[in-house]
């Protein structure tokens, strides 16, 4: 993903230190979709690094998943300023260049959106979170098929025990989900 790392197609270059383009094994059967890097991502060019991603090993491991087995990234690679929610524009731009071909390429069995942002670009459309997390659904997507599981951005655990609960819960629920996947 040397492309990503040096990649100037939109206004969000200019203010990244690094681009973030994901991590994890290329063959891996899960792949989790967040929104965009924040502050330490894009300091250490990794994703979910800082506390969120703390909070979403905690998760991994309700699931039954090891952090080094499945596939991390966001919808785009490059951390918007402030972390304002990324533009339309940007969106487009990133993920016709970089995520459509991340899931051409590697053919997850299953994609977990997290948060409305990714739920609402893998699904192309609008996700009401509250409504429709903990749910598993079948997706197309830039010509890939796979199972897309929705559940909040770990980082919204950070602002309210509510929706900490919430997505443990999910995750208890995506660890049944996976024992079922071919
Ligand atoms: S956000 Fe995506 S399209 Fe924009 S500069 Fe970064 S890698 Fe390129």
């Amino acid at each position: 993903m040397r492309k990503i790392e040096t990649c100037t197609l939109c206004g969000l270059h200019r203010s990244r230190k690094n681009a973030v383009p994901g991590e994890g094994p290329l063959d891996a059967k899960v792949m989790f979709c967040g929104e965009a890097p924040g502050f330490n991502e894009d300091l250490q060019a990794k994703p979910f690094v800082g506390s969120a991603g703390k909070f979403l090993n905690e998760l991994l491991q309700i699931a039954g998943l090891r952090r080094e087995g499945v596939y991390i990234t966001n919808v785009i690679k490059c951390r918007p300023p402030q972390n304002r929610d990324p533009a339309d524009d940007e969106i487009e731009t990133c993920t016709t260049n970089y995520l459509q071909k991340q899931v051409t390429m590697m053919k997850p069995k299953l994609v977990v959106a997290l948060g409305r942002i990714a739920a609402r670009v893998l699904l192309g459309r609008h996700v009401v979170m509250g409504r429709e997390h903990g749910t598993l659904l079948d997706c197309t997507y830039a010509g890939a098929t796979f199972k897309l599981f929705l559940t909040y951005h770990p980082a919204a655990a950070l602002y309210g025990a509510e929706t900490k609960s919430k997505l443990q819960v999910d995750f208890r629920k995506l660890e049944s989900i996976l024992k079922s996947l071919p």
